[in-house]
């Protein structure tokens, strides 16, 4: 089966990656939702927040971790930012491939849409 967020992971289709290590990847979000939008998915295929098993838990603790630095790298300390991950048919999720999106750089609003 394709995933197109696999397929970015595995560099077969180009995208603006800035971060790689062993677990995952981050890169730009092609429709960014404000001036900072990138998105940090696992290496490992995992379809959503709903599919983590005990087993993906340093996986995710080092994504979570990383956030943090890149959004620091990307300037968003000071002002915050908001960290996304929406999950099935009512979370709006339209690639099923786990991904954290990372928006800053504007004052957000709440509650989302
Ligand atoms: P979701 O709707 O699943 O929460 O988020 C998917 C995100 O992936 C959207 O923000 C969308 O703009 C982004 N996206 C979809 N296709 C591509 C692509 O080919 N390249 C990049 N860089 N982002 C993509
Ligand atoms: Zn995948």
């Amino acid at each position: 089966m394709e995933c197109l967020f696999c397929s970015i992971a595995a560099g077969e289709i180009p995208s603006e990656i800035f971060h790689e290590d062993e677990f995952c990847v981050a890169f730009n979000d092609i429709n960014p939702q404000g001036p900072v939008h990138f998105l940090v998915i696992p290496k490992k295929h995992i379809s959503s927040i709903a599919d983590i098993t005990e087993a993906d838990q340093e996986i995710l603790g080092h994504m979570l971790k990383l956030i943090a630095i890149l959004a620091n790298d990307k300037g968003l300390n000071e002002n915050g930012y908001r960290v996304v991950s929406n999950v099935g048919k009512d979370g709006q999720q339209t690639v099923p491939h786990l991904h954290f999106h990372v928006i800053g750089g504007r004052s957000m609003t709440w509650p989302p849409g």
